[in-house]
């Protein structure tokens, strides 16, 4: 039984008609990725890189990452790494880094926004990555991008980087986490190779409800068909242009998410490394015709109570 569980991890989550779905884990460190893959994990969708720079009080050097990043790329064998840059600022000061004082750090100089602030250490990461590139399938995605303008000074470096290192060109996609990114998502497709949504800002931005607040908590759910809707818009235009997209948030995990993202199109899915073959399972499980089918009725819900209410979803989340 053990062994027929570990073997169907590894098969490809594709639904009962057909349609495959790319599923992936979140990870932090490279030890995570041999855990992962035996998980049955399809990759990384999202590698938090925060891990390397949190506490510190020096950036690592460009050396230090290049290590760890080859050791991810390695430790997935050839599996795709989607390794975001720096996420940090807001709520997640550094120590080597004179942040702003801000009334609304959620609204301030966070994410790719620091780091266009701070080129000198966006550049290191950049360069380690570009190298740990050689070893793997290593692709770049900045997070908290909020239009055109950040994507493309950020793309302006990164190149730069890779004449100098005379590397083979890596894919740089954006996560689509600021309600902007969504909204302009036919824009930006023309210029990133791919999307990730993450789930738990873009939640936050759009319902206008801190992430991290003490009571509001119960209003946040990112099933929220205004939520659903700016996914919605992202995939149309993504693969208008023949960009894929996946979701990082914690959506992703929550199995009445699961049929409506892939209903509305997502092509990958990348969830806590526990997560992977419940999900994997629950896909091989469901029809894409009626994943569909439960994305459009959700698209016409007027809360997120009615989405979490509708009979086939129920069904699907617990078949
Ligand atoms: C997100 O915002 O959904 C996301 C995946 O990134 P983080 O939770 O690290 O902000
Ligand atoms: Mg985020």
């Amino acid at each position: 039984r053990a062994a027929a569980a570990k073997r169907a991890a590894f098969r490809p989550a594709v639904t009962l008609d057909g349609h495959r779905v790319e599923v992936a884990a979140n990870v932090r460190k490279p030890e995570e990725a041999v855990e992962a893959v035996a998980a049955g994990a399809e990759g990384t969708g999202l590698v938090r890189s925060e891990f390397l720079f949190d506490g510190r009080e020096q950036p690592p050097t460009e050396e230090e990452q290049f290590a760890l990043y080859r050791r991810l790329a390695e430790g997935f064998g050839g599996l795709p790494v989607v390794l975001r840059t720096l996420d940090a600022g807001g709520d997640k000061p550094l120590r080597f880094v004179h942040h702003p004082v801000e009334a609304n750090p959620f609204l301030g100089l966070r994410g790719l926004r620091l780091s266009l602030a701070e080129p000198a250490l966006f550049r290191a990461q950049v360069r380690a990555a570009l190298r740990a590139g050689r070893h793997g399938d290593i692709r770049l995605m900045l997070p908290m991008v909020d239009g055109l303008a950040d994507l493309r000074a950020a793309r302006a470096i990164i190149e730069r980087e890779r004449l100098a290192l005379a590397t083979p060109p890596l894919e740089v996609g954006i996560m689509v986490e600021v309600p902007s990114a969504a909204v302009m998502a036919d824009q930006l497709a023309r210029e990133a190779d791919f999307f990730s949504i993450g789930t738990n800002d873009l939640t936050q931005y759009a319902l206008a409800v801190d992430r991290l607040h003490p009571t509001l908590g119960a209003r946040s759910d990112a099933l929220d068909p205004a939520v659903l809707r700016l996914i919605d818009m992202t995939v149309k235009a993504a693969h208008g242009r023949g960009r894929w997209v996946g979701v990082c948030g914690n959506l992703a995990a929550d199995a009445m998410a699961a049929p409506i993202l892939v209903g509305l199109g997502v092509d990958e899915l990348s969830v806590s490394i526990p997560n992977v073959a419940a999900l994997k399972a629950q896909i091989r499980g469901m029809t894409m015709l009626a994943a569909e089918k439960v994305a459009r009725a959700a698209l016409d819900c007027a809360t997120a109570a009615e989405v979490r209410a509708l009979p086939a979803l129920r069904e699907l989340a617990h078949a």
